[in-house]
């Protein structure tokens, strides 16, 4: 992805409380980054706030879900299926992150909505990470454990479609336990490309897409870019327009 536009996603979790808060926060999102190049942002509200993108006129913002339903259609009481998200228009579907697998998804559930992701011509952005790091490099073999069941049966010709997004879950949240360098994030990177290297190849690995998120915010998030991540999914200052503005014109 280099020398392209960078990917900026707003993961807004289980927030805010009303639609209205939610066209409130999507606008101000709208008019900071009016006129900004090279930088894709993508929205993923909760569902029942996905259609505060309906009349959205800007080019370089999508529309995200933070999960789906891996059944087409049926007795699911709750679920969300992909056909339901593409007659809203959503483009891209965080999979596997932390906060879904603390609640019981496991790497063959992620896989099987990967793979009817990509047939339904969405992109997943698939999340990996540790919850902590050991002196002896357990946490390597983790993320490597997560990614070869993830991507199980993923065609080599379809991983360009996928964003891998590297959270450290010791990074994440305002209860996170201190906040990940460029360092840190480009060792995974090199690793995350070694792995994709091992199973595919080391064309498909220089072009797959890694990002980087666990508490960006406007001060860190330019040194992430320059260390080479292809861009950032961000939580608590997606929600803040100022902040969210700040960082994406910040890392142009
Ligand atoms: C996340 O949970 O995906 C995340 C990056 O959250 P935060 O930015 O709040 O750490």
């Amino acid at each position: 992805m280099h020398n392209m536009s960078k990917i900026i996603i707003g993961n807004w979790k289980m927030n805010p409380e009303s639609l209205e808060e939610a066209r409130v926060i999507f606008n101000n999102n709208l008019q900071m980054i009016k006129g900004v190049r090279n930088v894709d942002v993508v929205i993923c509200p909760p569902f029942p706030f996905l259609s505060i993108a309906n009349n959205s006129k800007i080019k370089n913002i999508s529309l995200g879900a933070q999960n789906v339903f891996e059944k087409p259609n049926g007795a699911y009481t709750g679920k969300v299926s992909l056909k339901m998200l593409l007659s809203m228009g959503v483009k891209y579907i965080i999979l596997g992150h932390s906060e879904s697998r603390l609640l019981g998804e496991t790497n063959k559930v992620i896989n099987k909505k990967i793979l009817s992701t990509l047939k339904a011509k969405i992109t997943p952005i698939l999340c990996v990470g540790e919850s902590s790091r050991d002196d002896n490099g357990f946490y390597l073999a983790f993320i490597k454990h997560q990614l070869i069941e993830c991507l199980s049966s993923v065609p080599k010709t379809q991983i360009k479609n996928i964003i891998i997004a590297y959270e450290p879950i010791w990074a994440i949240g305002a209860k996170s336990s201190h906040r990940a360098t460029k360092e840190e994030f480009v060792e995974i990177q090199i690793f995350i490309k070694k792995v994709i290297s091992d199973i595919y190849s080391l064309k498909i690995a220089s072009i797959t897409k890694i990002i980087y998120g666990g508490s960006v915010h406007p001060l860190n998030a330019k040194g992430f870019i320059e260390a080479g991540a292809d861009g950032l999914l961000i939580g608590r200052d997606s929600l803040i327009p100022k902040k969210f503005g700040n960082i994406i014109k910040l890392i142009r």
